[in-house]
C-alpha cells in the first residue's frame, strides 16, 4: 500500500523538510483559498488581501476581517498537524515551512516553523510601527472601520502576514532552501502548489536527491514527480503516517 512506503521512507528520514498549506488547516475549521469550499467561491482574496488594495481600503480588509476572524482565532491544531510535530521529536524532519498564517504549528508543538507568509496573529502599524496581538484589533471591529492605531491613530493596522503584490520575507525564505537543498526527504501537504515562490521550494528538494511525499485532497502540479501521493484528508493520513513510520523503525 502506498501509505506503506511513505511511512517506510518517512522512517528513514534523517533530514526531511515539511511544507505545508492550507490544506492543512482546513480539518480546524480555516477554509482554503482553492479547493473544495474554497474562499475563492465567496471573495477574491487578490482584491481583498493585496497590498494595493488594503491601502486603497483598509476598512473593507477588516470588514471582511469582521466575519472570517473569530473563526481564525479560536481555530485549534487539528490531528495533522500534532503528527507534524511529532514527525519533528521523532528526528525524521527537522522543520516545517508553512505558507499558512494562522499559527497552528506551534500551537501543535511543532518547534521550528518557517512562516513563509509571515503571521496573522500580530497586526502591524504601518505608520508608527507599532504592533498589537489580531485579537486585541478584532475586539474594536464593531466601532467604525477601520480599526485605528492606540498609539498614533493611524488607520493602516495590517496583519503581519504577506499580502499579494508585497514581497516575501527573505530570511525565511533561505531558511527554507537551504534545508531543501539538504533534505532527504520532502513532505507536501495540503498545498496547491500554484503559490510562487514556496511552491519552488518542494522543486528544489527534488532536484537535489530529496524523495517527494505528496499529500492532499486533489492533484497538484508535483505528483508526477512525487515518490508517493496521498490523496485525501491530511488529519486522517498524517497521524496513520506517523504511526506506520514509528513501527517500521522499531522493525529495524
Ligand atoms: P490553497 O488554498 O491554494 O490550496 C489548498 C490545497 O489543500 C488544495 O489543493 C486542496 O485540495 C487541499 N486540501 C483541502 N483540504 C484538505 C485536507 N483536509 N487535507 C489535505 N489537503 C486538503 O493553499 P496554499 O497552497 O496554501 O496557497 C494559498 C495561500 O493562501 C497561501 O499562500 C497561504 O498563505 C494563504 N492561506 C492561508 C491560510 C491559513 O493560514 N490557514 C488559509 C487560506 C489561505
Ligand atoms: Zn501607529
Amino acid at each position: 500500500m502506498t501509505v506503506e512506503v511513505a511511512a517506510a521512507i518517512l522512517s528513514q528520514a534523517r533530514a526531511g523538510l515539511a511544507l505545508t498549506g492550507a490544506g492543512i488547516s482546513a480539518e480546524s475549521g480555516i477554509p482554503t483559498f482553492r479547493g473544495e469550499g474554497g474562499l475563492w467561491t465567496k471573495y477574491d482574496p487578490v482584491k481583498v488581501a493585496s497590498i494595493d488594495a488594503f491601502m486603497a481600503d483598509p476598512a473593507a480588509y477588516w470588514a471582511v476581517s469582521r466575519d472570517r476572524g473569530p473563526a481564525l482565532l479560536t481555530a485549534e491544531p487539528n490531528p495533522g498537524h500534532l503528527a507534524l510535530a511529532g514527525l519533528e521529536a521523532a528526528g525524521h524532519i527537522v522543520a516545517v515551512a508553512t505558507q499558512n498564517t494562522d499559527g497552528l504549528h506551534q500551537a501543535a508543538g511543532s518547534r521550528r516553523v518557517i512562516e513563509l507568509h509571515g503571521s496573522g496573529r500580530s497586526v502591524v502599524c504601518l505608520d508608527c510601527g507599532g504592533r498589537e496581538t489580531r485579537a486585541e484589533v478584532q475586539k474594536r471591529l464593531a466601532e467604525p472601520l477601520p480599526p485605528r492605531c492606540l498609539t498614533c491613530g493611524g488607520r493602516f493596522l495590517k496583519p503581519a502576514a504577506v499580502f499579494f503584490g508585497e514581497p516575501m520575507p527573505v530570511e525565511a525564505m533561505e531558511e527554507a532552501y537551504a534545508l531543501a537543498e539538504a533534505a532527504d526527504v520532502m513532505l507536501v501537504i495540503g498545498s496547491s502548489l500554484v503559490v510562487y515562490p514556496a511552491a519552488d521550494i518542494p522543486v528544489v528538494a527534488a532536484r537535489a536527491g530529496a524523495k517527494l511525499i505528496v499529500v492532499n485532497a486533489e492533484a497538484t502540479p508535483l505528483d508526477r514527480v512525487a515518490k508517493v501521493v496521498l490523496r485525501g484528508r491530511s488529519g486522517e493520513i498524517l497521524p496513520e503516517l506517523v504511526r506506520l513510520a514509528a513501527s517500521a523503525q522499531h522493525s529495524h
